[in-house]
């Protein structure tokens, strides 16, 4: 199974990123854009592991959870990876406090303690909107013309979720695996 940890975009800025993504389908760009269903941001990708292993890895879940409360964040500009003149994956940046970065390490070194590599690139919180296809690009400056047509919104970050993607026909579908209120 394929497993991942991440923050579900609720409240105003979900609908904000689903009426981007609307505006974005419009676009006709050689981009493979995300499902409205399962907006997220990625915390930790644990990649494919076998079933037996999602016992240990929901409990390092639990415990990098352990002593984070409700995050407020707040959607910024649209960015891409590697870089904004040569697109690959568009995003949406989030504004958090500084105890995101802290559970996004405490997730970094929970997964490490149980065999999985940290990133050992800097954490950039996001939200994947679209990735560009294959031997594509899109236009220069393309995506700086969508900088106005979203809300910065904010919201509150309460949930954290592993989520298992089920890898389909029709694209990535994610399932929750465990939800863990932030309450602390
Ligand atoms: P697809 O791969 O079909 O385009 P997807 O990327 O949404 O779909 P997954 O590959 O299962 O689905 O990824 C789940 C989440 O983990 C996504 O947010 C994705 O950006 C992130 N992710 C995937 N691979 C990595 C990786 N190697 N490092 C960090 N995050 C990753
Ligand atoms: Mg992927």
């Amino acid at each position: 199974m394929r497993l991942f940890a991440g923050l579900p975009i609720v409240d105003d800025a979900r609908l904000e990123i689903v009426a981007l993504l609307d505006q974005l389908r419009g676009s006709a760009w050689p981009v493979r854009w995300v499902p409205d269903d399962g907006l997220h941001l990625t915390l930790k990708f644990f990649g494919e592991v076998s079933a037996d292993r999602l016992d240990v890895i929901e409990e390092a879940v639990r415990i990098a959870a352990r002593g984070t409360g409700p995050l407020s964040c707040q959607l910024d500009d649209l960015g891409a990876f590697p870089s904004p003149v040569r697109p690959r994956v568009i995003w949406v940046g989030v504004d958090a406090p500084a105890a995101l970065e802290l559970l996004y390490d405490r997730l970094e070194r929970g997964g490490e303690a149980i065999g999985f590599p940290p990133e050992g690139s800097p954490f950039r919180p996001h939200v994947t909107l679209g990735r560009v296809r294959e031997g594509h690009r899109l236009p220069v400056d393309g995506i700086d013309g969508y900088a106005r047509a979203y809300a910065r919104a904010p919201f509150l970050a309460s949930r954290l979720v592993l989520y298992e993607s089920l890898l389909t026909t029709q694209g990535p579908r994610y399932e929750s695996r465990l939800a863990l209120e932030l309450t602390a």
